[in-house]
Order: structure tokens, then C-alpha cells, then sequence
């Protein structure tokens, strides 16, 4: 029997996140849904289900550790692999704000979900991610705004939780380069979503297709880069 691929993307219900999971159903994915509401989480699978593809709703909180631990446990009692995991829930809570009189109280907050939750929600995934037959991948969505490169004083709390995002990534694909699992992140530009509006200048189809490309075609070899239109970019 053929190997059923499968992938968990975190914040699948709406946005860029809906769309990742989309994609890959529409590759022969197995996809988990992973969402903090539990009505919407459903929504989405079901949706996908009706649309003739394999998905299955995981509730996940990314700021909350048991609520990660128990998605993997769930997990573990509906598959014995993860080829890909999707880091894709983020929050940007600056509106405006200056680094000068930063709230950081709405840093933490940001830090927590951006940085902190894709931490712990590889942590808890490694095991089947380690199991996957071809090599596991994880994609961490990341944003031009956290690139040192280009970065402006626009919305620091949000800019300064991706770049450690970035690093995050680096971490993860030289401690897990030995286990052959590919770690990258992707700047998605900017996609109209509830978070980039409706002025943003991308669909969800073309925010979600780097991120697709590094789950399914890229080389298993590409590990530990910063990515934007399938086009490896400066940091
Ligand atoms: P949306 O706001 O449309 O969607 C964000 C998703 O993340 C929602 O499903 C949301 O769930 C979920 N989420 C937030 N916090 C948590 C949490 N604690 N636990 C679980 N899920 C959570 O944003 P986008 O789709 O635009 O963003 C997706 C990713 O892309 C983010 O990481 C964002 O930073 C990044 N990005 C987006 C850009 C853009 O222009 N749109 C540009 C660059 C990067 P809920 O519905 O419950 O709130």
C-alpha cells in the first residue's frame, strides 16, 4: 500500500493557514487542522472532508503547553508519522506602536505565540516527525518584517518575534540536521488575510505556495534557510 503522507498546520482555520492545509489535501495529504477554536477548527476540516480530501480537526492552542501536549497525544491515536509540520499561527498585536513606549506586556504576548508555541509544538511533534519514511520537514511562517536586512521601525513587537523566529529555525535545522528533518522559514509577502487586510497585494493562494513547495517539491537537502517565492533571501 502506498505511504499516506500527512501534515499538521497550526491556525488552519482561517487565512494562510486554511489555504496550507488546503494545498495539501489537494496533494494527497493527510491533514490535521490545528486551531484554538474548536468550532471553527472543525469548520475548516469539514469543509475540506466535503471537498473529498482526508482532514481531521486537532485542537491546539500554541500558547498553552498542555493543550500542545495533548494534540500530539490525539495525534498519536490517529497516525504513527508527521511528514510535515506547518508553524503558521501568529498574532500582530502593534498598532502603531513605537519601540520607545513598547507595551511589553503585548511583547510577551507576541513573543509567546510566535516564538515560544512553534517551539513547543516542535518539541511535542518530534517523535513523529522523526518517524516520517522520507525525511520530516517543518516550515516555520515567518514574515519579511522580522528580516534584519530590510527591517523598519514599523510594528517592533511583531518584527522583533520573527526575526527570533528565524533563529528558532536555525536552531532546529542544525540540532535535527543529523535526523535528515528539513527546518526553513518562509516570508509569504503580503496576503489578505484578516491580518494583512484587505489593501495587502496577495491572494491566500499565492501567500500559501512557497510554504507548499518547501512541504512537497523542494529538495530534502533544504535546510536552515530563509525563503520568498521559492528564492532563498537574506536574513
Ligand atoms: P490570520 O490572522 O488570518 O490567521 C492567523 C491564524 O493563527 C488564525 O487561525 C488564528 O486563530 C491562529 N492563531 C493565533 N493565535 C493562535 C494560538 N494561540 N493558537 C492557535 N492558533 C492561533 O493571519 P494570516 O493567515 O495572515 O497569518 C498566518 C501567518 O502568516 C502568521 O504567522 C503571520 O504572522 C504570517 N504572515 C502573514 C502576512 C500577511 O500579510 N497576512 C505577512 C507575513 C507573515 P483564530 O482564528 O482563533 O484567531
Amino acid at each position: 500500500t502506498e505511504h499516506q503522507r500527512t501534515a499538521l498546520i497550526t491556525g488552519a482555520n482561517k487565512g494562510i493557514g486554511k489555504e496550507i492545509a488546503r494545498q495539501l489535501a489537494q496533494h494527497g495529504f493527510a491533514v490535521f487542522i490545528g486551531a484554538r477554536d474548536m468550532a471553527k477548527g472543525r469548520e475548516t476540516s469539514e469543509e475540506l472532508c466535503q471537498l473529498g480530501y482526508e482532514s481531521t480537526f486537532i485542537h491546539l492552542d500554541v500558547t498553552d503547553p498542555v493543550s500542545i501536549k495533548n494534540a500530539s497525544g490525539v495525534f498519536s491515536q490517529k497516525a504513527d508519522h508527521l511528514d510535515v509540520l506547518i508553524n503558521n499561527a501568529g498574532i500582530l498585536e502593534d498598532h502603531g506602536e513605537t519601540i520607545l513606549k513598547l507595551n511589553t506586556e503585548m511583547l510577551d504576548r507576541t513573543l509567546k505565540s510566535n516564538v515560544t508555541g512553534p517551539i513547543l509544538v516542535i518539541q511535542d511533534f518530534l517523535p513523529y516527525l522523526q518517524k516520517s519514511p522520507m525525511g520530516g520537514r517543518i516550515i516555520n511562517v515567518s514574515s519579511g518584517a522580522g528580516a534584519l536586512s530590510k527591517m523598519d521601525t514599523y510594528a517592533p513587537a511583531y518584527s522583533i518575534s520573527k526575526t527570533a523566529l528565524n533563529a528558532v529555525t536555525k536552531q532546529f535545522a542544525g540540532a535535527l540536521k543529523q535526523d535528515r528533518i528539513a527546518v526553513n522559514c518562509v516570508d509569504p509577502g503580503w496576503v489578505r488575510t484578516d491580518m494583512g487586510g484587505a489593501n495587502a497585494s496577495r491572494p491566500v493562494e499565492k501567500g500559501a505556495e512557497t510554504i507548499v513547495w518547501l512541504a512537497t517539491d523542494a529538495p530534502q537537502s533544504e535546510t536552515g534557510k530563509f525563503w520568498h517565492d521559492k528564492q532563498e533571501v537574506d536574513w
